[in-house]
């Protein structure tokens, strides 16, 4: 089975004083060894959490990066300065991304694989909305979000695939562990038929979406669940640890 994984995401939060805070007690935390922990702060925490958080236990993920190296891009932040500064991961193609800054699947699946070829390991995030749901083009929209990735992707070694059901995120509505499994095993299945089953067993595929301390051991126990993408609970450090502790 594949090393379980839990990443951060701390959004758009925090202050010097908080992210201060915060990184005191995830160092105080008491973690397992065996699972990969990344800490997604914003930019410009990214410095401080770098030099003050505890490298044994915790790992470092940017939340977004440029679509190609260094140039005329004012704002962004491009993958090789993200590998130039140590940070080993990036989440890309967030939903909230998509919806807010019209991050597209092609674009999302270029983003990866320039990622990847600078050396990052990258989150990638994949997932429907209710409307999307309930109108029956949950897997279509799936389809189309993962075979962007399939089409631009060539090394999948250093990729995690989170399903965030936009509808669960950030509203306090769970997916049961059920709805996520079945979204899980189906991501797994269409990675087997487009990549193989070797490529395709060993793919993380991490559930995110109002994942808390209360729900997470529950949701841990799902065959085809790997791991959380965690938002707000990662901002509350015993919740944190304590969602780094639940692996099934
Ligand atoms: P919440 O855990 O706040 O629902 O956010 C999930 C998420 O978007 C993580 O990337």
């Amino acid at each position: 089975n594949a090393k379980f994984f839990v990443g951060g995401n701390w959004k758009c939060n925090g202050s010097v004083a908080n992210v201060r805070k915060l990184v005191d007690e995830l160092n105080s935390g008491s973690v397992p060894r065996g699972v990969d922990i990344i800490c997604a702060p914003p930019f410009i925490y990214i410095d401080y959490v770098m030099q003050h958080l505890d490298k044994e236990k915790y790992q470092l993920a940017a939340q977004n990066c440029w679509i190609s190296g260094n140039g005329a891009y004012t704002g962004e932040v491009s993958a090789e300065q993200l590998q130039d500064f140590g940070v080993p991961w990036v989440i890309l193609g967030h939903s909230e991304r998509r919806s807010l800054c019209g991050e597209n699947n092609e674009v999302v699946a270029k983003k990866t694989a320039h990622a990847l070829a600078a050396g990052l390991g990258v989150i990638a995030c994949v997932g429907e909305t209710l409307d999307q749901r309930n109108s029956g083009s949950m897997f279509q929209i799936l389809n189309a979000q993962m075979q962007a990735l399939v089409d631009e992707v060539k090394d999948w070694s250093k990729v995690v695939i989170a399903y965030e059901p936009v509808w669960a995120i950030g509203t306090g509505v769970v997916a049961t562990p059920e709805q996520a499994q079945e979204v899980h095993a189906y991501l797994r299945k269409f990675c087997q038929s487009k990549l193989g089953t070797s490529i395709a067993d060993k793919l993380r595929i991490i559930y995110g979406g109002s994942v808390n301390d209360a729900n997470c051991k529950e949701l841990s126990f799902q065959e085809d669940i790997d791991g959380f993408l965690v938002g707000g609970a990662s901002l509350k450090g015993s919740s944190f640890v304590t969602i780094c502790n639940a692996a099934g």
